[in-house]
């Protein structure tokens, strides 16, 4: 029934035994936006509660930045992103944080992150959203609790050792990982989802998908420094990225590009 998670390489055996260590509600369900088999391992509400604490102390260390066009700019393309994905209701939050740091990020529940530095970098309404489709695909896609099921069911020898405990796994999980030492790296299929399905989303809320293109290659003009941008090495190899973009957006007719 649930072959692909089954396939991901653990045995039967060791999931439930993550399962009874964990208590947590055991489950291979079909995403509905996706259509993607997945391992959740996780209460969803108790990871959500995690990332609501974990959005309050990052609000509470890092000052926002003080530009009420961009604040405004940003959650108007997010909620219209949030809209496609038909995830409106969820209680969205966008900030930017003041800091010069290509990057963005996500916790469940839509609570979003973003640097200074990638509004100053994303010129166009559609390039922001390009971003914001990949982030909003994140929560669609439910990759945190993914990632956290994976990593239980998988025993790692330090969770065994009991060098980390299921709640710092779950930090990892959220993408907050650097602050114990502790990295849980998206994984290539998670990041491809969550390229193709923003691409969707922009298409259904009329912005112009060939400016995905140009953002990734504006975000790979701006990798000339000796440490990457965040994003760019956390995430796969832009290149490649920009290729199955391009080959996705020809073959919806949305191109060409
Ligand atoms: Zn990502």
């Amino acid at each position: 029934m649930c072959q692909a998670c089954w396939g991901t390489g653990l045995t039967r055996r060791r999931a439930l035994f993550a399962v009874g260590a964990a208590a947590a509600v055991a489950a291979c369900e079909t995403n509905p936006v996706t259509g993607r088999n997945q391992l959740i391992l996780v209460n969803e509400g108790e990871l959500s509660q995690m990332a609501l604490q974990a959005w309050a102390q990052q609000r509470q260390q890092t000052p926002a930045w003080r530009n009420a066009a961009q604040q405004a700019r940003l959650e108007r393309v997010g909620m219209n992103i949030a809209r496609a994905a038909n995830a409106a209701n969820l209680a969205w939050e966008f900030v930017i944080f003041d800091r010069p740091d290509l990057n963005a990020w996500v916790l469940p529940g839509g609570k979003v992150g973003f640097y200074r530095g990638m509004m100053e970098l994303t010129a166009t309404d559609d390039q922001l959203a390009t971003v914001l489709g990949h982030e909003v695909a994140h929560v669609i896609g439910r990759h945190a609790a993914e990632r956290y099921s994976r990593e239980v069911a998988q025993q790692s020898a330090l969770r065994l050792a009991g060098a980390v405990t299921d709640s710092q796994i779950a930090l990892a999980a959220l993408g907050l990982g650097s602050q114990i030492g502790l990295s849980l790296p998206f994984s290539r299929e998670q990041e491809t989802e969550a390229d193709v399905f923003g691409v969707n989303f922009m298409h259904a809320s009329g912005y112009d998908v060939r400016q995905a293109i140009t953002f990734w290659q504006r975000m790979q003009a701006a990798n000339t420094g000796s440490r990457p941008p965040e994003m760019l090495s956390t995430h796969p190899e832009p290149s490649n990225r920009i290729a199955t973009l391009r080959n996705y957006i020809n073959e919806r007719g949305w191109g060409p590009v």
